[in-house]
């Protein structure tokens, strides 16, 4: 039997491979075609969401569709998005049936650092128009955007409160990282503001295909937007310092800061030397050794001190 006749979404290998081949498509490395092929892999991730009827969820990279039948199956709307034209096409046809996936052949991350305003403005839509609905962001992320999508889900204004990510493990080994350590970073501190984050399992390379180089994890973070802002008002002038600490990891904090031209400083190392006593932060500190509430501490009180300046 040819996959034509079956015509439904591939759930096996072989029947991926069939259904790639008659179509001329190959998996491109570039793109992180990785296909999730192992059944209960995709049930856990599904079941670790918990999607129901009352939930919105957003793939990114709907690749041969797997997922997203199973997401559909629960949900209560599905929007899918998918950069190649092959694989769209793929899916778009195998999903026909399913009324509530929406599928959308585009480059989630065009901007680099923005998610797509036309996928946002589909998915607030939804929300307006049915109250009471959850939106879950659930996705085997390419490796090549993993980092910026993650990012810029949360600082983004979806309301987002549960995202499940199959990532590579060294991206799961960052989201989770401590201060002083390698992997801490940008991601780290971000993630860590906006989620809770918790590693559900890793996944050995052979539950993909093509089987990749290296292992992966699925991920769960439980996004609070508002409790993040709640802490960090400034959120503008915190991710500016975040991402200044960690352009030069070699730097002091202090040289870091002194270095941004922040408005009250005008040259005025003491100002910042100030700062630092009152928050205990020792001068020579290097960023990356600095905790996520030494780094609200610190904005807070840059923050202050702008304001005051400004007002005054
Ligand atoms: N969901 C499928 C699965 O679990 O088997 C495929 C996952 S595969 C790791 C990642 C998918 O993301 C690929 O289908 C790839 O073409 C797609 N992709 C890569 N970059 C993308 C982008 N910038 N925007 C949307 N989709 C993208």
């Amino acid at each position: 039997m040819t996959y034509d006749t079956i015509n439904t979404v591939p759930s096996t290998l072989s029947a991926l491979k069939a259904a790639l081949r008659e179509r001329g498509i190959f998996p491109k490395k570039r793109l992180g075609q990785n296909f999730l092929i192992d059944q209960n892999i995709l049930k856990l991730i599904v079941g670790t969401a918990a999607i129901c009827e009352h939930d919105i969820v957003l793939e990114i990279g709907t690749g041969a569709g797997s997922l997203t039948k199973l997401l559909g199956e629960r949900a209560h709307e599905v929007l899918g998005v998918e950069i190649d034209r092959g694989l769209f096409d793929l899916s778009q046809e195998v999903l026909a049936p399913y009324k509530n996936i929406h599928l959308i052949n585009m480059d989630v991350l065009k901007s680099k650092t923005a998610i797509d305003p036309g996928v946002e403005e589909i998915l607030k839509g939804w929300l307006q128009s049915n109250r009471g609905l959850t939106l879950k962001v659930v996705s085997n992320l390419p490796y090549s955007i993993s980092t910026p999508a993650i990012i810029a889900i949360l600082e983004g204004e979806l309301p987002v409160e549960l995202m499940v990510l199959t990532l590579q493990k060294e991206i799961v080994d960052r989201l989770a990282a401590r201060p002083g350590t390698k992997e801490y970073g940008v991601l780290s501190i971000i993630a860590q503001l906006f989620a809770e984050i918790h590693i559900v399992r890793t996944l050995p390379a052979k539950v993909f295909w093509p089987v990749p180089q290296v292992e992966s994890a699925i991920v769960v973070l439980n996004v609070d937007k508002e409790k993040a802002h709640k802490i960090v008002p400034d959120y503008r002038l915190f991710s500016t310092i975040v991402r200044a600490v960690f352009q030069s990891r070699r730097k002091t904090l202090l040289n870091s800061l002194f270095m941004l031209n922040l408005p009250f400083i005008n040259g005025n190392k003491e100002i910042l030397s100030a700062v630092f006593d009152r928050l205990g932060i020792k001068p020579l500190l290097r960023g990356e050794a600095l905790d996520l509430e030494g780094f609200t501490a610190l904005t807070g009180e840059i923050s202050n001190l702008i304001k005051g300046k400004t007002n005054g």
